[in-house]
């Protein structure tokens, strides 16, 4: 079925043609388990744009690429750390770039 939902992104009304019944539907709006568990044919997308809105095409537009798995994230400013940041003398630890914060050198579990 045909679902309208506002974009969090974008704020214009977006649909998508779901394989949703009107009862998974009301269970959703119900509040009544997780989205995973009441859409389980759906794939994680469809479920986004259940939740906020975000069509699959508006995620790849307003977000990019998903980043690659071994690309460090400083955890205060979300900035990328490259490879070449400086590195603790002593401590496995990165500075951010961004803002001179110091992150744990940890491996992308
Ligand atoms: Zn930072």
């Amino acid at each position: 079925m045909k679902i309208a939902k506002r974009s969090m992104f974008t704020g214009k009304v977006n649909e998508m043609d779901l394989d949703v019944t009107p009862e998974q539907i009301a269970a959703f709006e119900g509040g009544r388990g997780l989205v995973q568990d009441i859409f389980p044919n759906l794939t994680a997308g469809e479920r986004e744009f259940l939740l906020n809105g975000v069509t699959p095409e508006e995620w790849e537009v307003g977000m990019g690429p998903p980043p690659d798995e071994d690309t460090l994230l400083c955890l205060h400013c979300e900035n990328d750390i490259p490879e070449d940041a400086i590195e603790h003398e002593t401590q496995r630890q990165w500075q951010c770039p961004s803002c001179d914060a110091w992150n744990d050198k940890e491996e992308a579990s």
